[in-house]
């Protein structure tokens, strides 16, 4: 079984010091990752800006920006059985990053103009083309279920992890995380209770072997 995985937030240039980003550590990718590697599977990692080792047996490709990260995305996917999206990928990017770095001037504020980056996860079936089984992740901090359900069908998805960051105790760069699995066959959410990062990946690659049929 051939498994990529999104991992990390994207940094989103304004000049050529300065970016836009998230508070994404990119932990719950990397514990994917491994728990892919632990299935015997192969795992190739796309990772944002992250300060984490990779997990041994792990295929690491390094991008920043969320241009970037469709690219190898949109590549890589095409020799993958299963594709678990997670990085938390910018929404937005300055339209016009300058080239030098921009300066002080008096004492007026700054104003910036942004647009929205692709929207990786969904342009997974349609334009990328991708066949395969597809996972995406959901931070809510309100309407959990209910939003995390629209994203999987607006993003043609078979699975959907559904992560409430409103919580300090879960999700962004915390050790444990709780979710609820949104499934599009119709089965009843399953709520995955509050552990360690590296058992929720685990659980997690557990439901989409199953999905996968006897080559899981
Ligand atoms: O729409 P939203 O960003 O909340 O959806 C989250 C899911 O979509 C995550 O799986 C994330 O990895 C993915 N995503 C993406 N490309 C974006 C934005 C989100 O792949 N530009």
């Amino acid at each position: 079984m051939k498994l990529l995985v999104t991992t990390g937030p994207t940094h989103e240039a304004i000049d050529p010091v300065r970016y836009l980003a998230n508070r994404s550590s990119g932990k719950m990718g990397m514990a994917i990752a491994a728990a892919g590697v632990a299935r015997g599977w192969d795992v190739v990692l796309v990772a944002g800006p992250v300060a984490l080792p990779t997990p041994p047996g792990v295929r690491r490709l390094d991008v920043v920006s969320a241009e970037q990260m469709y690219q190898a995305v949109a590549r890589e996917c095409q020799a993958v059985d299963i594709a678990v999206l997670c990085a938390a990928v910018a929404d937005y990017r300055p339209v016009a990053p300058a080239d030098q770095k921009i300066k002080k001037s008096g004492t007026g504020g700054l104003v910036l103009e942004l647009e929205q980056t692709k929207d990786i996860l969904g342009a997974m079936r349609q334009p990328i083309g991708f066949r395969g089984l597809l996972a995406g992740f959901a931070a809510e901090t309100c309407d959990l279920l209910e939003n995390a359900r629209r994203k999987l069908e607006r993003k043609g998805c078979d699975l959907l992890v559904a992560n409430d960051v409103s919580r300090p105790d879960i999700g962004f760069g915390t050790e444990d995380n709780e979710v609820t699995l949104l499934f599009r066959d119709g089965r009843a959410p399953q709520v995955l209770p509050k552990a360690a990062k590296d058992q929720i990946a685990t659980a997690i690659l557990a439901c989409l072997a199953a999905m996968a049929g006897p080559r899981g």
